[in-house]
């Protein structure tokens, strides 16, 4: 019943925003921060997704993001990433926003991505902030050196940064303007991309989640759909 009530919300929203976070991408084999296969090494991804953590030792977060883009590297976008490519091309008007740096939407052929946490496949430099695209995997085995001099970092936002202010501009904007918001696979709690969904709800629009479990975000929600986003996905869109 509810996937049916979701699925008309849907069909006559006039603008559609969407949220996605790790979840989205596990059936492609990346795994999730707080889920299964989520530390590496027995660290935590919050003790190493941060700009101290870099400071203090930067081979050894340099050597987690080359074992993650080696991961990523080898995924292919799956049937919840395709099923919003499908949805993009049905909506009136329609916004991605996604706190994933894995680029799959785009691979996927997603066309209006807003990337709220950067982009793995970027480097930017720690002094100058001048910023570059490398797909080089694997890393060489330290990070490399801006023609400035600087240290270059990866180009994502880590724990305790800001996000950047065109991103969320247009990620807040979306939120306040649709029709449907679909919330798909984060748990929400990283701030402030977990408050979307209570902007687009405040304004007045249905909020639908889809996630593996439950969340902070799902008593709030008008309709929150249990299962894989690889499953739930095509099934909200009626897709064969
Ligand atoms: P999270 O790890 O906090 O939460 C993942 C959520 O996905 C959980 O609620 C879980 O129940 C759900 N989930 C797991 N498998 C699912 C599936 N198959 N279908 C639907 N839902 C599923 O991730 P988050 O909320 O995105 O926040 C953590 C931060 O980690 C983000 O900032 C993000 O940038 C970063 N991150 C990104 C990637 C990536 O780019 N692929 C991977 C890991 C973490
Ligand atoms: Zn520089």
């Amino acid at each position: 019943m509810r996937i049916t009530q979701a699925r008309q919300w849907l069909r006559s929203a006039r603008r559609i925003a969407v949220l996605t976070g790790a979840g989205i991408s596990a059936e492609s084999g990346i795994p999730t921060f707080r889920g299964p296969g989520g530390l590496w090494r027995s660290f935590r991804p919050e003790d190493l997704a941060t700009p101290e953590a870099f400071a203090s030792d930067p081979v050894l977060v340099w050597e987690w993001y080359d074992w993650r883009r080696g991961l990523i590297a080898k995924a292919e976008p799956n049937a919840g990433h395709l099923a919003l490519v499908e949805l993009e091309e049905r909506a009136p008007a329609f916004d991605l926003i996604t706190q994933n740096v894995d680029g799959l939407h785009r691979r996927a052929g997603s066309k209006n991505v807003i990337c709220l946490h950067g982009d793995i496949w970027t480097l930017r430099c720690t002094v100058c902030s001048r910023a570059r695209e490398s797909f080089q995997v694997p890393l060489d085995p330290r990070p490399p050196r801006c023609t400035c001099g600087g240290l270059e970092r990866p180009g994502v936002v880590w724990f305790g940064e800001s996000l950047p202010s065109a991103a969320w501009l247009a990620a807040e904007e979306a939120a306040r303007n649709c029709d449907s918001f679909l919330v798909v696979g984060t748990s929400a709690v990283v701030m402030p991309a977990g408050g979307l969904a209570r902007i687009a709800k405040q304004a007045g629009a249905k909020v639908i989640e889809v996630n593996a479990g439950e969340t902070q975000l799902s008593p709030m929600a008008d309709a929150a759909l249990r299962g894989p986003a690889g499953t739930i996905l095509p099934e909200l869109l009626a897709l064969p």
